[in-house]
């Protein structure tokens, strides 16, 4: 490349086709291109790829990207060399041949960049290489695999330490997007990065809507979610287990729309092939378990539906966040209920793990329930959970709706008594009853007709005592057993709730709440460009992905194609000004989207 002539900003614009450096971008590149280490930690689809990519283009040599999973490699190397970048992998995927010769082009620096996972850098043969050859720098992507703290350890990442004994004068850079303060510690201390910076950026994801709502049909919830707001979309649907995960999609597919499945029990082959056309084809669903989306840089992933509550907000936060990367708008939605607590209680106590670890998986599944039946803006409580601080978002379900409240002191002192009187062990369901004063066979026979809350609940009616429950649960004052049988007791803040007499706010029942047709969408209503063209764009952008084999996201992203679609360029100069439109792909492609555009308008005006 000539790249060694031209400066950041050069390049960001002639290369990638983007007009400015976003957030600390420009500091980053520069602090890295001066030799120095760095620490990154951003949010997902922040642009962190740009803050080691353009310093490898403007230093001398090879830069070496760790990353660890080679399946996604290929697609990330595609999209560098669709850029003009002289981009490559080496991976156990790839022939020895093809490994040799992108070997001697790295010794002959005839390579901007190259990927590898840490057990292939690893390899003495590898390090040879690299002794060998001039290097720009190392960023360690998906830094949190370093440590076992961390989500995902890896072993070979932590071995990775090497890395700052014997090449202490090449910068490295480390960077992830999930990372608590534990995990920071790990990764600067085993990278040796206490002598570079960190730079660390807010956690919100401002594009993506949430919603939580109360399952009633979850597979019908989740369809007219789909079918009001995503018709045309890629997205993912997580499930808990397996068996739904099929059943989910199957039915998906019975309903007219592209479903995949994707969990662990599924044979690898299967598996790589749905990852492949969800990242290829355009409108797939993926129907998932958790075992799906780690690395996954698909950026028009346009919604992530959970049909059960996930483990904890940092899970929930890390799936949703798949959605959306591309910065255009996206929908989270979760239909939860409270049999999801039980079983999600059931899975921790079920587990290996130490006491004093499931009592912490407690009180994270406690604050997601808390997130749950919120009363006040989503975002907020998501943000102050990671340390951030935020004012009410306006784009989330409660900001848009906000529920209304009551004063809950009298009722919560009558359902927590209720719990306390038929001695801590039954369902919602019952205890319902009883504060009705059902004339019921199994109430008469613990003679729990004889209790002094039997019938004190009968002014209020049972969906309400539902969702009573359900925050006494979120709040924490009262706990579902972890057998998993749903039985209540009440926790040491219930019963401190009712001897010293505390009072509660709590959201008023209203009955099933409506997902807003299209409006919560965000997808298609901030486009005022033509639909048809775009979709015709869609096509020529399709057709042209199938050619090279490579995803359609690689050729242009979304973006481009609605701002082609909204400006309707007519000349190259023009076409040219679009986010995303560098050098090499007017070159390879404007002409071609210039006719397109130029023919869909001849065909409309008739
Ligand atoms: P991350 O690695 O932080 O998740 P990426 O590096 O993949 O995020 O960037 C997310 C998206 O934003 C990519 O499509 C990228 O090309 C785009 N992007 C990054 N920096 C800029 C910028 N300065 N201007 C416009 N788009 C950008
Ligand atoms: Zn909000």
């Amino acid at each position: 490349m000539t790249s060694a002539q031209s400066s950041p900003l050069q390049i960001l614009q002639k290369t990638y086709g983007y007009t400015k450096f976003r957030g600390q971008q420009e500091e980053i590149i520069a602090h890295v291109i001066g030799g120095k280490n760095a620490f990154i930690l951003m949010p997902t689809a922040a642009g962190k790829s740009l803050c080691y990519q353009i310093p490898a283009l403007c230093r001398a040599g090879v830069g070496i990207i760790v990353s660890p999973l080679i399946a996604l490699m290929q697609d990330q190397v595609d999209a560098l060399r669709q850029l003009g970048i002289k981009a490559a992998a080496i991976n156990s995927s790839m022939s020895p041949n093809h490994i040799r010769e992108t070997e001697a082009k790295i010794r002959n620096g005839e390579i901007d960049m190259v990927y590898v996972a840490p057990e292939r850098l690893l390899m003495e043969d590898f390090l040879d290489l690299l002794d060998g050859s001039k290097l720009a720098l190392f960023a360690i992507d998906e830094a949190h695999c370093v440590s076992q703290w961390g989500h995902d350890f890896r072993p070979h990442y932590a071995q990775l330490s090497l890395l700052a004994t014997r090449y202490p004068d090449i910068p490295r850079l480390a960077l992830t997007a999930t990372a608590d303060a534990p995990t920071r510690k790990n990764i600067v201390n085993c990278l040796q990065l206490a002598d570079g910076q960190t730079f660390i950026a807010g956690f919100d994801r401002p594009n993506i809507h949430y919603s939580i709502v109360i399952k009633d049909n979850a597979k019908q919830q989740i369809l007219r979610f789909i079918k009001d707001n995503h018709a045309h979309d890629s997205g993912i649907v997580y499930c808990l287990s397996r068996a739904a995960t099929e059943e989910m999609a199957e039915w998906l597919c019975e309903q007219g729309f592209k479903a995949l499945p994707y969990h662990a029990g599924l044979s690898a082959e299967i598996r790589s092939r749905n990852q492949e056309r969800f990242l290829r084809e355009d409108k797939i669903i993926m129907v998932a378990t958790i075992a799906f989306g780690m690395g996954i840089d698909k950026p028009d992933v346009r919604f992530v539906a959970h049909m059960t509550i996930p483990k904890n907000i940092e899970a929930y936060y890390q799936e949703t966040g798949r959605a959306g990367r591309d910065g255009l708008p996206a929908n989270a939605l979760m239909v939860y209920g409270m049999g999801d607590a039980a079983m999600q209680r059931n899975f921790i106590e079920s587990s290996t793990a130490p006491d004093n670890q499931k009592r912490i998986e407690h009180q994270k599944l406690n604050a997601l329930l808390g997130l749950c039946e919120a009363a006040g803006c989503r975002r907020q409580i998501i943000l102050d959970y990671f340390g951030d601080t935020g004012t009410p978002c306006g784009n989330c379900d409660t900001c848009l709706a906000p529920p209304e409240t009551f004063d809950g002191t009298v009722a919560a002192q009558k359902a927590l008594s209720c719990v306390y009187r038929t001695d801590q062990r039954f369902g919602v369901g019952y205890l319902i009853d009883v504060l009705l004063g059902k004339d019921d066979e199994r109430i008469r026979q613990f003679q729990h007709d004889k209790t002094s809350t039997f019938g004190i609940g009968a002014d209020t009616g049972k969906p309400e005592w539902q969702s009573i429950f359900r925050q006494l649960v979120a709040k924490n004052l009262l706990m579902v057993d972890i057998e998993g049988h749903g039985g209540l007791s009440l926790t040491p803040q219930g019963q401190a709730f009712l001897k010293e007499k505390k009072t509660i706010l709590l959201r008023k029942y209203t009955g099933k709440i409506k997902l807003r047709r299209g409006a919560s969408s965000g997808a298609a209503e901030d486009f005022e460009g033509d639909p048809s063209l775009l979709t015709a764009l869609k096509t020529t952008r399709l057709t042209l992905a199938k050619a090279q084999n490579v995803p359609p996201y690689v050729i242009f992203h979304d973006k481009t194609l609605r701002e082609m679609a909204t400006a309707r360029p007519e000349t190259l100069a023009a076409l040219a000004r679009l986010h995303g439109m560098g050098e090499k792909k007017m070159e390879r492609y404007g002409k071609i989207f210039l006719d397109a555009i130029a023919q869909h308008g001849a065909a409309a005006g008739g």
